[in-house]
């Protein structure tokens, strides 16, 4: 678009749910997804961290979630989540150095993070390279999709799912195929996100509810981001709960 003279205008940037499928899909590796997060920035905010300190802190567990923390009880909790900077992220906002340093400190020394916020999962990918991340689905869907049955949504967090696309796709396929799930992704990229931290309107949410339903026959949603849950019974009038505690219909 540069080379055209064109520019993306600010506007048309704030349908983008930051659902990373566009990252995963562009064949020479362009992440768009990037671009967008950066635009308004003055500087790259997803500049890798490049201290190469010793991992002693074990597993750390980033989730601000009741329901998260009691099932991975085996893990370390990280008390700063990091919420205020994956909305920073989403919305375009500078993020000061010093607050993303500190956000950061405890997480280096971690040998694997678990993270439940999908755009979160995507920024640690940049910024800690050399450390192994892992989403609640990849950790929780081998173990309970037996209870999965058809009439489920599959929720998954998008930005987490593409951002490590290669590795987590044979994990979900093998957890839905032939059991009549639908997903919120439909493993050919394509992604929609219910909540995105932008134009979080009930309006934009009943669209978004409207495309994921079109043509599906669903009775219960599971959602792997269990701050998910509330709106998406709310949008859809249909029970949902996190993956984590998944019960036969
Ligand atoms: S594919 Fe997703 S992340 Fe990429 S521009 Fe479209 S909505 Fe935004």
């Amino acid at each position: 678009m540069d080379q055209r003279q064109q520019s993306i205008e600010a506007r048309q940037l704030t349908y983008c749910t930051l659902c990373g499928a566009c990252d995963a899909a562009c064949p020479i590796g362009l992440r768009p997804m990037q671009t967008i997060l950066a635009q308004g920035q003055k500087e790259n905010m997803l500049e890798p961290f490049a201290a190469r300190a010793p991992k002693t802190g074990g597993e750390l567990l980033l989730s601000p979630n009741k329901a998260v923390r009691r099932s991975f009880s085996q893990s370390q909790w990280v008390d700063d989540c990091g919420i205020d900077i994956a909305k920073a992220l989403a919305n375009g906002d500078s993020i000061d150095s010093q607050r993303l340093q500190q956000f950061i400190a405890p997480l280096v020394l971690a040998s694997q993070i678990v993270v439940s916020d999908g755009l979160l999962y995507y920024a640690l990918r940049h910024w800690l390279p050399n450390t192994p991340l892992v989403t609640l689905a990849e950790r929780l869907l081998p173990k309970l999709h037996h209870h999965l049955q058809a009439g489920d949504l599959l929720l998954l967090d998008p930005p987490a799912f593409h951002a490590n696309y290669d590795y987590l796709l044979p994990i979900v396929q093998q957890a839905t195929r032939h059991k009549g799930v639908e997903l919120n992704l439909d493993l050919q990229r394509l992604a929609v996100s219910l909540r995105s931290y932008r134009l979080d309107t009930k309006a934009a949410l009943r669209a978004r509810w409207q495309w994921l339903s079109l043509h599906h026959t669903i009775n219960r949603i599971i959602c792997e981001n269990p701050d998910e849950t509330t709106i998406a019974a709310a949008v859809s009038g249909l029970p949902a709960l996190w993956l984590g505690d998944l019960e036969p219909l």
